[in-house]
């Protein structure tokens, strides 16, 4: 089947290494007040993403939806001046960074809207989106409006078989959300639970992945929060019981002091800093390709 991507639809086979969570243009800098969470930095963007690609990354989710700044036109330049695959996203976040209608609509109408983003376009644009996400929880509690969005994207699976993709804020609420999609009909194989690398805990990961779903470690480099070290040792942990068909990698980009220009770690330290430590620690190439290729693949497949 085929992939919708902000150049048209590709063959499945066409994604290659894959980026699962990131953001290419974001814009949280309102709610957080905080200048640095405007990711918009479009020149230094294309060189890192023209870098990424010349290093072997061939695709990229963009999870930036509705009401967090997406810019599809920003995308699409992105696309034309570097060939990176780019895979766009529709659903709206989570609390306080939804726009006026999650207030105003209920989950069906909600549900519409991200339906005819996938089946018709994103608005204004001839890019459809192949992604519900990412959509979000607070930490430690589901609000009555995330619960709302949470029901409409589950609607919208159901409609289209399009893949939800979730934040979990540090990691919890993971076990509700999962039990809130089963009691939707959602088909768990086609969610990715998001950041489940900020707040490592072997017991917690395994629940999770014996729900059936994908395991997101895509907030690598991000060690103020968790050590790479350890997030290596979780997934060798995930490996060894069986369950590298649902680990997937990303970085989680979301700030111009990400960026190398900005005196972050940019995009590229995944493929240059976090695999090259994998292997060392015992994980194979082999195993590093199965997460980066087929595990997105199969993921994405609808
Ligand atoms: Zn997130």
């Amino acid at each position: 089947m085929t992939i919708q991507t902000v150049s048209g639809t590709i063959d499945k086979e066409q994604l290659g290494r894959t980026y699962i969570h990131e953001h290419l243009n974001i814009d949280l800098s309102g709610p957080k007040k905080d200048s640095d969470a405007n990711l918009d930095n479009i020149d230094s963007i294309v060189e890192e993403i023209e870098y990424l690609k010349s290093i072997g990354v061939d695709s990229i989710v963009e999870v930036t939806n509705i009401g967090m700044g997406r810019n599809i036109s920003k995308l699409e330049e992105v696309w034309k001046k570097t060939k990176m695959n780019i895979v766009a996203s529709t659903g709206y976040y989570k609390e306080p960074f939804y726009p006026v209608e999650v207030y105003d609509l209920d989950y069906s109408e909600l549900a519409k809207i991200m339906i005819s983003e996938i089946n018709k376009g994103i608005k204004y644009t001839e890019t459809k989106a192949h992604v519900i996400g990412e959509v979000g929880t607070s930490k430690d509690t589901i609000t009555h409006a995330e619960l709302k969005v949470l029901k409409a994207a589950a609607f919208t699976h159901r409609e289209t078989g399009h893949p939800i993709f979730t934040h979990t804020s540090l990691g919890t609420m993971a076990l509700e959300q999962l039990e809130l999609f089963k009691k939707e009909k959602v088909n768990i194989s086609k969610v990715l639970i998001g950041h489940l690398d900020l707040n490592c805990d072997k017991e917690y990961h395994l629940r999770i992945a014996d729900c059936g779903c994908y395991l997101g470690f895509d907030t690598i480099g991000k060690t103020k929060y968790e050590k790479d070290e350890n997030r290596i040792k979780y997934i060798k942990y995930l490996i060894e019981r069986g369950h590298i068909d649902q680990i997937v990698l990303s970085q989680d980009m979301t700030r111009k002091s990400h960026l190398k220009k900005g005196g972050g770690i940019g995009y590229s330290y995944l493929m240059e800093k976090f695999i090259p430590k994998a292997i060392s620690m015992g994980i194979s190439k082999e195993e590093i390709e199965h997460i980066m290729i087929e595990n997105p693949k199969r993921l994405l497949d609808v």
